[in-house]
């Protein structure tokens, strides 16, 4: 099963990702979940990120042991060398998060794997950071949000030295989130380096590498009209804060997990609502429109299906099976047990019945139409 790590940012206070545990319920059934927690911001959070407490702290201490304070310019050189100091001691707390990040990560992947990643604010400078240094990390599909990457960060210098880097990057653009406006202002007066505002104004478009979407809702038009997909997207909602992605889980149900999969968004949910309305229609016997929601499943072209109809798709599975044939009617009770399971899959999602996990993985459309084929062909 592929890892999907999670990888937590700091809070003006030090919070550890409460959303880890909420996402990580949407995401379990499907994916082996692995929560990076890192304790190096954890009592005084953002302040942390860009000064050295303790280094503050002694220099106070020693200036009221040895009582220098006498002679105002004397005291205004201490303050500006412990203020440069101690800054200088937060890079070093940033290394030590950053070496503990690949430590753990490393602890929990089998060699050759290529895990997907979610990564939350600071969370996403560190990963930002590993991506440049190290040439043995590598990844599959990359979720940023509240991203205080610079918006000119070099994926096109990434992908070129490792081009096995990542895969995709999908960057949640929240137009309200002061974080990462905070953190370029940091950058821009030299007490934070390498820090930006990605997740509030997105990366720099680059044709056929970074495209910009206008809404979660939407279809990327530039990926559409000349294929193959850019590698990176910055997905905008004009509402968004710092954290409004973790508000409910549902925005993981319906966006990440399906990028995850390597299916768009957007189809999933045109595809799930199909599902839906059959499996309505079917449950209440109103055959004529379960026929014209059965139709429209059928015939229509699904990208996640090679492009292919679902009929022709079911039909390619069909042939290859061992037990295999390939026929109207076959196709017809595939496509039946398909809507009907997940239906049961969206109900076993909410409810968390008995067995719901392994109800729940038939949300993947490949998944629900593999398991149909399998129980209609026994
Ligand atoms: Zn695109």
């Amino acid at each position: 099963m592929r890892v999907v790590l999670t990888i937590h940012g700091i809070g003006v206070f030090g919070g550890r990702g409460p959303w880890q545990a909420p996402i990580g319920r949407v995401l379990a059934p499907h994916f082996r979940c692995v929560t990076i927690k890192y304790s190096h911001y954890r009592w005084l959070g953002f302040f942390s990120a860009v000064l050295e407490p303790r280094i503050i702290l002694l220099g106070l201490a020693i200036l009221f042991v040895t009582r220098r304070w006498h002679g105002i310019p004397h005291l205004w050189t201490w303050i500006i060398g412990l203020f440069v100091i101690s800054c200088i001691a937060a890079q070093f707390r940033h290394r030590k998060a950053l070496s503990h990040l690949l430590t753990e990560s490393s602890h929990e992947l089998p060699l050759g794997f290529k895990p997907h990643v979610i990564a939350h604010s600071m969370g996403t400078k560190l990963l930002g950071t590993a991506l440049k240094e190290y040439p043995q990390v590598r990844l599959g599909s990359v979720v940023l949000t509240g991203c205080v990457l610079p918006a000119n960060y070099p994926w096109r210098h990434v992908r070129s030295t490792n081009p096995r880097a990542f895969e995709r990057v999908r960057n949640e653009v929240a137009s309200k989130d002061l974080v990462p406006l905070l953190a370029r202002a940091g950058h821009r007066l030299g007490i934070l380096r390498g820090y930006g505002n990605a997740g509030r104004v997105g990366f720099d478009a680059a044709t056929n590498f970074v495209h910009t979407m206008g809404s979660p809702n939407k279809v990327c038009g530039q990926c559409a009209a000349a294929p193959p997909p850019a590698p990176i997207h910055n997905v905008t909602s004009a509402h968004g804060t710092h954290s409004s992605a973790f508000a409910t889980s549902e925005f993981a149900a319906y966006y990440w997990l399906p990028f995850f999969w390597n299916i768009d968004p957007v189809e999933y949910s045109d595809f799930l609502e199909l599902c839906l309305d059959a499996n309505e229609h079917y449950e209440n016997r109103n055959w004529p429109q379960l026929r014209v929601a059965e139709e429209e499943l059928l015939h229509s072209e699904w990208r996640w299906a090679a492009g292919s109809t679902l009929e022709s798709h079911i039909q390619l599975y069909l042939s290859k099976h061992p037990r295999g044939w390939a026929n109207t009617s076959v196709v017809a009770l595939v496509l039946q047990k398909m809507y009907v399971d997940i239906a049961a899959a969206s109900k076993a999602y909410r409810d968390h019945g008995e067995d719901w996990q392994r109800k729940v993985a038939a949300l993947h459309p490949v998944v629900a139409m593999i398991g149909a084929i399998d129980v209609i062909l026994r």
